[in-house]
């Protein structure tokens, strides 16, 4: 059930005098439940809560915490149909997408239950002393990975679930051992809310301290504002708009003790059609490109929001085939008013830049929250004199720059801001030919794709999900998967300590049986 209430560790509470409603965009009326904005005292009990409940947290076994994961992931699970009808009922999002999102946040939740239970992400290096060591002994020196400290984390709006509440920032969090306190999304806040309840079942069946999780509720910035300036934050993830994510960065490294901002942020994903690509199959790869813009209402951070391709016939058929193919495609609704507003004002300031030219837009009106994919075409030169072109416009959006040749192809590449993906749909071993303008786009992205389509982001150990400034903030790191843990971690050396004060990981009989770099070898051995 939902409560509308904050919770500040295992107390549900709502002391704030600021009520707020979530919003059905298919049915483009309010939703009945009611929420409380965290008040100042809230946001502060919450931080103090959770640097009380660090001391405990951080000693948590693997083991332990691999239960308290998996007890989320049992507890959502338990949560059944009412999480899946409001997650639908506060973003527009079919059923389908709900089961989807919510198996991917339960598998994401028992990966990092596995990673820690095996307990190798600490990556443990032992240096043994050389007392004989001339002309000075040496000491010894063991280091592994350490839970940072509490993380405030902060949920897109296009994932409800997998990047919000319990979504991969929270998971990789709590598995590190640091406590989590989630600035709830305002669009999403009843889900949020159900997702919250659970976590804080799960930890109180797995005797995890109080404190170790907090849900605050919010419908304006100054909740997660407070957060970041909070003494007892020591980091911050974030998914969200590029303005979002730097605002936030900003305000944390002001802080008298700057602390690291994780934030995932927009990208337009350029893709690039090599020319016999283009030449052999541009009717083929139209009608793949019109369902990745318009997939999800173009609401993903992974959009294909920028195609580049040289002038030539292949490039008319690619670009007239889009425009035919599109608008086939029947509008669709978008999450909330607010992300339907910031659409219509981004694709508006797109549209009125000198030199683009509408390729395909609908004539019929649409339903309210429902909008209408539009793609673009501009000269080479017109992009690369205005960067305004190459800003995302969330939503079914994309624009199609037409190259004078490959000089001008290069070019424009690299000027790009970074991005989360690049990718390259070439024919053969065209792209044995190519392998200057792979090299330009690897410095610019996360990701590179080869004949396929941005979105869709699997969860792997082998993905990276992030990329150079400003698809995120450190591009060191990757937000999906089980990698994404060292974000909350530092490395810490124990010099010259008593074996048995030592944690598990690096006392001398390996008790937890992990890989350790031991003398410059890797080994599960003992010593
Ligand atoms: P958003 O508007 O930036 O909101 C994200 C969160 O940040 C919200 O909780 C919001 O609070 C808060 N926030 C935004 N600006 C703030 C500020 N100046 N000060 C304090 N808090 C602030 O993003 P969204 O609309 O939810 O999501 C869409 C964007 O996310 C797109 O640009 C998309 O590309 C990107 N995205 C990126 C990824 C990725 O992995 N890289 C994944 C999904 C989405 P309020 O809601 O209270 O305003």
């Amino acid at each position: 059930m939902i409560t509308g209430k904050n919770y500040i560790g295992n107390q549900l509470s709502a002391k704030g005098n600021k009520n707020f409603k979530t919003f059905n965009p298919l049915l483009n009326v309010e939703n009945d439940w009611e929420i409380t904005e965290a008040s100042e005292e809230e946001i502060s009990d919450a931080a103090t809560l959770a640097s009380e409940s660090f001391k405990i947290y951080s000693k948590v076994s693997g083991t332990k915490k691999a239960q308290f994961l998996r007890a989320i992931a049992n507890e959502i699970e338990g949560l059944g149909d009412e999480l899946l009808e409001v997650f639908s009922a506060e973003s527009g999002l079919p059923n389908g997408r709900a089961v989807g999102e919510r198996g991917r946040t339960l598998e994401q939740l028992r990966a990092f239950a596995d990673h820690v239970e095996a307990g190798n992400w600490v990556e443990a290096s032992i240096d043994t002393a050389q007392t004989e060591r001339q002309p000075i002994a040496k000491v010894d020196l063991r280091k592994m990975n350490i839970a940072l400290g509490p993380v405030v984390v902060f949920g897109a709006s296009n994932f409800p679930l997998a990047f919000s509440t319990a979504g991969g920032d929270t998971a990789a969090a709590l598995a590190a051992g640091c406590p989590v306190i989630v600035k709830s999304h305002p669009m999403h806040a009843g889900t949020g809310d159900l997702v919250a309840s659970a976590i804080i079942n799960a930890a109180q069946k797995t005797g995890m301290p109080n404190g170790v999780f907090s849900n605050l509720n919010s419908s304006d910035f100054e909740v997660g504002q407070l957060l970041v300036q909070n003494p007892n934050i020591k980091a911050v993830g974030f998914t969200g708009s590029h303005g979002g994510g730097r605002a936030l960065y900003d305000l944390a490294a002001k802080r008298e003790e700057p602390i690291p901002v994780f934030a995932e942020m927009g990208s337009v994903n350029p893709v690039v059609i090599l020319p016999k690509a283009l030449q052999n199959r541009a009717k083929e790869i139209a009608k793949t490109y019109s369902g990745s813009i318009t997939l999800g209402t173009g609401q993903f951070c992974t959009n294909p929001g920028l195609i580049l391709g040289i002038k030539s016939e292949g490039l008319n058929n690619f670009v007239e085939t889009l425009a035919e193919e599109i608008v086939k495609i029947e509008p669709s609704v978008m999450l909330h008013p607010n992300i339907t507003g910031a659409y219509e004002k981004s694709k508006a300031t797109a549209l009125s830049q000198k030199g683009i030219k509408v390729l395909a837009d609908y004539e019929t009106e649409v339903k309210p929250n429902y909008v209408r994919q539009v793609v673009t075409t501009v000269e080479g030169n017109t992009f690369l004199n205005n960067t305004t072109l190459h800003h995302e416009v969330f939503g079914p959006y994309s624009i199609v720059v037409q190259c004078e040749n490959k000089a001008q192809l290069e070019d424009i590449i690299s000027k790009l801001e970074g991005q989360l993906t690049g990718t390259i749909l070439s024919d053969d071993d065209e792209i044995a030919s190519h392998t200057n303008i792979v090299n330009i786009l690897q410095n610019r992205v996360g990701r590179i794709i080869l004949n396929g389509v941005p979105t869709g982001v699997e969860v792997c150990p082998s993905m990276l999900h992030g990329g150079p400034y400003p698809a995120s903030t450190d591009s060191r790191f990757t937000s999906v998967g089980v990698d994404s843990i060292k974000r909350w971690a530092r490395p810490f050396s124990y010099q010259d300590w008593p074996n048995d004060m030592l944690p598990d990981e690096l006392k001398n009989e390996n008790p937890l049986g992990i890989f350790r770099n031991l003398n410059r070898n890797l080994t599960k051995e003992k010593i």
